[in-house]
């Protein structure tokens, strides 16, 4: 069972490109149980929620995953042979997939690798297996809470120095210009600088290290890492046994930020990882042979386009940016002058109380400070709504997407006790990149695919949402969850 996950990736760009889309996510899309409308259906559309949501079948307010900032980041797991901040999945509650099969076979094997640590290391869960990401020394690598010296083989990749061999290698568009819908150069992408192809990698190593992760190889060298991996580990070789494989690919997320959805390097980076996306397919069924593999592909969220780039495809003609000093500077002299340090708040997600006993001794309720807040961002151009966890709780979230989105994201007795939501397409101030983030249907709008034996190809209506995949798997494999979950399985044949 292979587990893609392919980083801030829109179901339009399936439609987007579809003429040239031809290897492996043509494939998936056109062989597999296809929904173009599959949801993240959550609010802050960010990579470690949504990755902790492909596998675990529950909302991030269940895992324990709001947001990257309170991702798999800390300093209690360093990393084997780099300096990088440590990860571990210490904030992550509950199982997943892989415990369920582990559950059912205790021979079961899991590999899990991505660029990023929250890509490799939360579609798992707490299991301490094999889990590796990519440093900026150019070496995949782990975190002293999987183990304390890395596997022959993982030493052994990294000794081919295949990253470093890229330096002052160039990126040129993959097809004939005339086959790119999208200008090449506009000044808003990548900060103002290296605006046009090609693109080309610094010559010096460490240098070129450090930027690998935003050219298409990158991707590249994940799947063929997954691969040695794969081969090395027997995954898949037995016939009696199911092993598991979780690949998470973050180029597309890199490009993306950089150039933002409407340029031509996002376009060339999805036809290049299409193409290796085949290959990959290809060697994983000349290893394990055709109809012994099932592959399910999503993402984690979508983007937005620059505000000030009228795009070509999203509505987002009004967009504009927001500035919330205004609205913080109200709280902080409220705080203030009811004797609670400022620093007993902070913007995480929205207005989060840091420190719970500052307000007690104060004698002071943070909701009535929270409140505040909302009541400043209400009167905000650009801001559709501010709410009050504790109201949001009482919403009608069948027909109010906004506040489900929120509700499946954060505990109403949490820290976080206000959110606001930008209109449509809109940015905060200061953000230079393009990005995403808000549970607006263009950020949470992923596709839901299921490709292999058992499963009946063709394009589904209606929606699903990520959190029905891992409960779809575990009924395709005959395999039980071990705990409540909140998505539920979807029908494979139609
Ligand atoms: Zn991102």
């Amino acid at each position: 069972m292979v587990f893609l996950t392919v980083d801030q990736f829109g179901s339009d760009y399936l439609e987007r490109y579809g003429g040239n889309l031809t290897g492996g996510l043509a494939r998936l899309r056109d062989e597999g149980a296809t929904w173009m409308r599959g949801r993240q259906d959550h609010a802050i559309a960010e990579t470690a929620p949504g990755h902790a949501s492909t596998m675990s079948g529950r909302f991030p307010v269940h895992t324990g995953i709001s947001s990257n900032s309170q991702g798999v980041n800390t300093t209690d797991a360093p990393l084997i042979g780099s300096g990088d901040i440590g990860a571990s999945p210490f904030r992550f509650r509950g199982t997943t997939l892989y415990d369920w099969m582990k559950a059912t076979d205790p021979q079961t094997r899991v590999l899990s690798v991505s660029r990023k640590d929250r890509g490799a290391i939360l579609p798992i869960g707490r299991a301490k297996v094999d889990i590796y990401w990519f440093a900026s020394n150019g070496r995949f690598t782990t975190s002293r809470y999987y183990r304390d010296t890395l596997p022959t083989w993982v030493g052994a990749f990294n000794a081919t120095r295949t990253p470093q061999s890229y330096a002052g290698r160039t990126w040129s568009p993959l097809l004939p210009a005339d086959r790119y819908a999208e200008p090449d150069t506009n000044p808003l992408e990548s900060l103002g600088t290296d605006l046009t192809f090609p693109h080309t990698l610094p010559a010096d190593e460490a240098l070129a290290m450090r930027s690998f992760s935003q050219y298409p190889w990158m991707d590249s060298l994940t799947l063929a890492f997954a691969l040695e991996g794969v081969r090395t580990m027997g995954l898949g070789a037995t016939p009696t046994r199911t092993d598991l494989l979780a690949v998470s690919l973050s180029t597309t997320d890199a490009v993306g930020h950089r150039y933002g959805p409407d340029s031509r390097e996002i376009h060339d980076q999805i036809l290049r990882l299409d193409r290796y996306l085949g290959a990959f397919l290809d060697s994983l069924q000349a290893l394990r042979g055709a109809g012994r593999i099932i592959v399910a592909l999503t993402a984690d969220h979508g983007i937005a386009p620059f505000p000030e780039w009228r795009s070509p495809w999203y509505r987002n003609h009004d967009a504009q940016r927001v500035d919330p000093k205004r609205a913080w500077a109200r709280v902080y002299a409220a705080m203030r002058a009811a004797g609670v340090d400022t620093a007993a708040v902070d913007s995480d997600d929205g207005f989060r109380v840091r420190d719970a006993e500052a307000f007690r001794r104060a004698g002071v309720d943070p909701d009535a400070m929270a409140a505040i807040w909302v009541r400043e961002l209400r009167r905000y151009n650009g801001v559709l709504r501010a709410d009050l966890l504790r109201d949001l709780a009482s919403a009608d979230t069948v027909h109010d997407d906004i506040a489900r989105r929120w509700l499946h994201m954060l505990p109403p007795d949490g820290p976080v006790r206000a959110v606001v939501t930008l209109e449509p397409f809109g940015y905060w101030a200061g953000v230079d990149y393009a990005t995403h983030g808000q549970p607006h249907d263009y950020d949470t709008n992923v596709p839901v695919i299921f490709w292999g034996p058992g499963i009946a190809r063709g394009r589904r209506a209606g929606e699903a949402r990520v959190v029905d995949m891992a409960p779809t798997l575990a009924t395709l494999l005959g395999i039980t969850p071990l705990e409540r979950l909140d998505g539920r399985a979807l029908p494979l044949r139609p």
